[in-house]
C-alpha cells in the first residue's frame, strides 16, 4: 500500500496526474471514502491528465458518465444511487476493464461486478485541517505492479 498526504486539492489532483500518466486501458480504479472525501476532485485530476478537456462533474443521478476525448476512454461511476437496485443486469460490464480506464465512486454497491484485479484507493479527512486528506492506494492482482511506479 502506498499513503499519500495532501493539503489542498491540487496536491490529490497532482496525484491523480501521476497515476493517469501511468494508467492503461483495462485499469479499474475504485475509489472508497465518505462524502467530500476528494472522490469526484480526484477523478477531475485524472481526466485532465487524460487530455479529456469536457467539464467532469459527478455522474450521481446516471451512475456512469463517459469520456471518449482523452488519450484512452474514462469511464467514470458513481455507484452510490445503485444501493436499493444493485448493479446487476445493467450492462455495466462492458466498461470494466475493456478498452479505458474505469473510477468508480461507492464502489461497495457494485461489488459483485469489480474485477479481481483493480487498484484500491481510500479517501480520509485526517482531523487537522479541512483541507487534509490521507490517501492510499493499494495494486491488487496485476495491478500491483502499477502500485509499485506510483512515488513513495
Ligand atoms: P467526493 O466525490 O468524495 O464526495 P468531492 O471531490 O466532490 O468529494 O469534494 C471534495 C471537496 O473537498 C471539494 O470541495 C474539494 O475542493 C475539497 N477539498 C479540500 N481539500 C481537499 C484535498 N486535499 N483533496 C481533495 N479535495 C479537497
Ligand atoms: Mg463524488
Amino acid at each position: 500500500m502506498k499513503k499519500y498526504e495532501t493539503t489542498d486539492p491540487k496536491q490529490t489532483q497532482a496525484l491523480a496526474k501521476k497515476m493517469a500518466d501511468l494508467a492503461e486501458a483495462g485499469l479499474v480504479i475504485t475509489l472508497n471514502g465518505d462524502l467530500g472525501a476528494g472522490k469526484t476532485t480526484f477523478t477531475k485530476g485524472f481526466a485532465e491528465a487524460l487530455g479529456i478537456e469536457d467539464r467532469v462533474k459527478s455522474p450521481t443521478f446516471n451512475i456512469l458518465n463517459t469520456y471518449e476525448s482523452g488519450r484512452i476512454p474514462l469511464y467514470h461511476f458513481d455507484a452510490y444511487r445503485l444501493e436499493e437496485a444493485g448493479a446487476a443486469d445493467q450492462g455495466f460490464e462492458d466498461y470494466l476493464g475493456t478498452d479505458g480506464v474505469t473510477l468508480i465512486e461507492w464502489p461497495q454497491f457494485m461489488k459483485d461486478l469489480l474485477p479481481n484485479d483493480r487498484l484500491v484507493m481510500t479517501f480520509e479527512r485526517t482531523g487537522k485541517g479541512d483541507n487534509d486528506r490521507v490517501i492510499s492506494v493499494t495494486g491488487l492482482g496485476r495491478f500491483e505492479a502499477l502500485e509499485g511506479k506510483l512515488p513513495e
